[in-house]
């Protein structure tokens, strides 16, 4: 639709504008050679919207060619919609509705390719992908891009010399898909979405680790792991997890910014693989289907020297858990456990997780090898792979705020030499602050946060808070329409709004 203007718009964009390393423009160069060799005939261009959706426009080897020099011009629809597609914002008045000149009318948005991202689709036969940066037309950074605002985070990470690697464990359901066909009630039409297909259990649940079970899902999973090795996802580990069909997958410590377009792409991929043999992929936290087990995603997060790669967070002595930077950058998580909870549990259902004596947190805690606490600490002195474990997440995050959100907050314990309070032996009877118990109170405790609005930027922070609390209102107009008691069980609201998300 509007590819044509990028040309006029943009004439050699990504060189004038210096948003290329040389290292990326060589790599562009052979994207370019790679494209021609292995006849692609489209490549998709992908970005994350706030919701950690991947969006993208596929071009023909010409116009993504162009792309290579001048970026490609996209609406900036995916700002303003939220995950259901309904209209967030007001765009067609000055100020698009968000009070922001720059917003008005919708206007056009440049995608520039990250040539380092490229990847063929092993499952799409000719197809390419790759990830990219959003601008705005005159070269400066997209103000709601949430991996700009990782990046920003990095920066200044990178300023006192260190870097995040981050390992990714997370947790979803493998399904059989039984209708093929979309009914009606399974459209959406924006501000509500349809049903989801129905689907049926590959295995019977609360088999964790079983080996026998683990088979019945071994078809679809030997061609999900070929396939995420063909995409170079540094898959680890593909294991049953307790629910009913409930798979865990691990993948090889990264560094953050790579972590999080993975994490995108390997949701995505999933889902695309899955849906081409039969079967569906959810990322919905809490299903509410009977043996369905809620699923979290375990961040695991570690800060290493920029130039030696050497682990920051290993202590010197066995009787200490952390590197006195390590005590305080987890003094920073826990400290903002609260107000950055949105960022990691971002979706109304994923609050039902939060439950005592569960596998998952309900208040801000830590400790090392304990499954109970909100931070587990792993490894040790002397060990490389010396992390914390933020078992906070849910499936459906966006990996770029989360993490960003996990910087940020141990910056600001870095900043202030924090200490941490002792370590929780009992997390679930700790006197320490309460995790948010729904997204609406996440969203108070975000608005009310000084530091995220300094950290992420005010702009950010109201467009957030604008788009979730929507999302929000949808839900609870839902309520009131059908006076469905949440208290009873997952709604059917938030298995249309999640089961078939992304
Ligand atoms: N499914 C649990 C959760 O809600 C985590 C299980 C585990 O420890 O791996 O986070
Ligand atoms: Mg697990």
């Amino acid at each position: 639709m509007d590819g044509r203007t990028t040309g006029v718009d943009g004439n050699g964009f990504i060189a004038r504008h210096g948003l290329w390393t040389d290292g990326q423009a060589r790599r562009a160069r052979e994207v370019k050679e790679r494209v021609e060799a292995e006849g692609l005939h489209l490549i998709r261009l992908v970005w994350t919207d706030t919701h950690g959706i991947a969006r993208a426009r596929s071009l023909t080897p010409p116009a993504f060619e162009a792309a290579l020099s001048n970026g490609h011009a996209i609406g900036a629809g995916s700002w303003s919609l939220d995950a259901s597609g309904g209209r967030v914002f007001t765009s067609f008045v000055s100020g698009g509705g968000m009070g922001l000149r720059e917003m008005t009318g919708s206007p056009n948005l440049v995608v520039v390719p990250d040539p380092d991202s490229f990847r063929t689709l092993p499952w799409a036969p000719g197809v390419g992908w790759v990830m990219c940066d959003d601008y705005f037309r005159d070269g400066t950074p997209f103000h709601f891009s949430p991996r700009h605002l990782l990046r920003r985070m990095l920066a200044k990470l990178a300023d006192r010399g260190t870097a995040a690697v981050v390992g990714l464990e997370v947790e979803w359901y493998l399904l059989k898909l039984l209708d093929e066909t979309l009914a009606d009630e399974n459209a959406g039409i924006g501000g509500e979405r349809g049903r989801p297909p129905r689907t049926a259990l590959l295995e019977p649940g609360f088999s964790y680790d079983s080996e026998t079970n683990l088979d019945r899902m071994q078809p679809m999973l030997s061609i999900l792991a070929q396939h995420y090795v063909d995409l170079g996802l540094g898959l680890r580990s593909v294991d049953n997890e307790l629910g009913a069909s409930q798979v865990e997958c691990t993948f090889m410590p990264q560094p953050a910014l790579d972590a999080a377009a993975d994490f995108v792409l390997f949701r995505s991929a999933t889902r695309q693989i899955c849906r081409r043999h039969g079967h569906m992929a959810s990322f919905m936290t809490v299903p509410g289907r009977r043996g369905l087990y809620p699923g979290g995603w375990h961040l695991h997060l570690s800060l290493v020297d920029a130039k030696t790669g050497a682990n920051l967070l290993a202590p010197d002595r066995a009787e200490d858990h952390l590197s006195p930077l390590g005590r305080s950058f987890l003094a920073g998580q826990l400290d903002h456990a609260a107000d950055g909870a949105v960022f990691a549990t971002p979706t109304v259902n994923g609050y039902r997780r939060f439950r005592a004596n569960s596998l998952a947190p309900d208040r801000a805690t830590w400790n090392t090898d304990h499954r109970g606490v909100m931070l587990r600490i792993q490894g040790g002195p002397g060990d490389p792979a010396t992390r914390i474990e933020n078992r906070v997440g849910e499936p459906s995050a966006n990996p770029y705020l989360f993490i960003a959100a996990q910087v940020a907050a141990g910056l600001d314990g870095l900043e202030r030499e924090a200490e941490p309070w002792p370590a929780d032996d009992d997390p679930y009877e700790a006197d320490r602050p309460r995790l948010p118990a729904s997204l609406g109170d996440a969203l108070d405790a975000l608005e009310g946060s000084s530091f995220y609005r300094e950290a992420f930027g005010g702009v950010y922070l109201d467009y957030y808070l604008a788009m979730k609390r929507a999302e929000l209102a949808r839900y609870q107009a839902f309520l009131a329409d059908s006076g469905a008691d949440p208290a009873a069980g997952v709604t059917d609201w938030e298995v249309n709004e999640y089961f078939d998300a992304f």
